[in-house]
């Protein structure tokens, strides 16, 4: 029997990168998904890879009409929510003496507002003993030039945990954070103007972390995996970090 058999999932950035290798991974473990993302073809294409089990709903993060439009379809289509992935998220570079306003408020409205309001919009279709995985990110143990506002929204989501892992224990719900290292996903070539530059900040990584490489979407589904499931039911308000030691050596 698989992980999470019989469980209902919503996993937000399931499109692409380490949300579509969760959404894989959780419907080979038994559960049923939900995956979310703003460009419409990339979450048909994510569909069709997921093959079966899977619900593609269209959605911004940051837009609370859309977080409404999307438990309104898990509510329709299952009735119930057992694992919410906070995951959708993005980067832009910006030095501190350079980020305009609209560069912070998009950050935070995506990373850290949408991560809020994504897990509170759930709570009415959360049922006893469910789990709540945020997406945070090694960097918010780290000083990294130009990630200022990135780094302070994983810093606040890691800070969401603690509380809601508090506030939300009595209904039996668990609420931990993910922060991976850097991963080989599409969201590294979005920080670079062209594949040559992407690929260099890839060696550069690899060389900064002590397993020699960087990550692969599928070892941070397999953490994911443990604290959507109950091989973590004692876990509960903790940070997994998944970065083949760069914050912790
Ligand atoms: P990715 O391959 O770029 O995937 C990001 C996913 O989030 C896509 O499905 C994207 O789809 C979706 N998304 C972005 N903004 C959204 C919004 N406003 N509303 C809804 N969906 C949105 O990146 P990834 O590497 O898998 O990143 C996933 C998470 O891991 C992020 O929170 C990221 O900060 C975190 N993380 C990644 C790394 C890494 O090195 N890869 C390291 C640490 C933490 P659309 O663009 O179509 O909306």
């Amino acid at each position: 029997m698989g992980k999470l058999q019989g469980k209902v999932a919503v996993i937000t950035g399931g499109s692409s990168g380490i949300g579509l290798a969760t959404a894989k991974r959780f419907v080979e473990e038994g559960a049923y998904v939900f995956i979310t993302g703003r460009r419409p073809a990339e979450l048909e294409k994510a569909k069709a890879e997921i093959g079966n089990n899977v619900t593609a709903v269209q959605g911004d993060v940051a837009s609370l009409s859309d977080l409404d439009r999307l438990y309104q379809v898990v509510g329709d289509v299952k009735g119930w929510v057992d694992v919410v992935v906070a995951n959708a998220g993005f980067v832009e570079h910006a030095p501190l003496a350079l980020a305009t306003s609209e560069h912070f408020d998009k950050t935070f409205g995506i990373n850290a507002r949408g991560v809020f309001f994504t897990v509170q919009k759930a709570l009415p279709l959360m049922k006893n003993d469910g789990s709540v995985v945020l997406v945070s990110s090694g960097l918010h143990l780290k000083g990294f030039p130009a990630h200022s506002t990135y780094s302070a929204t994983k810093a606040a989501v890691r800070s969401f945990a603690r509380t809601w892992a508090a506030e939300l224990k009595d209904k039996g719900i668990r609420v931990n954070t993910l922060s991976p290292g850097a991963i080989d996903t599409p969201i590294i070539d979005g920080q670079f103007p062209n594949k040559e530059q992407a690929d260099g900040a890839r060696a550069m990584f690899a060389q900064m972390t002590p397993l020699g490489r960087i990550g692969r979407a599928e070892e941070i589904a397999a953490a994911a995996l443990f604290l959507a499931s109950s091989e973590s039911s004692f876990a509960t308000g903790i940070d997994l970090v998944v970065d083949g030691g760069v914050t912790q050596l």
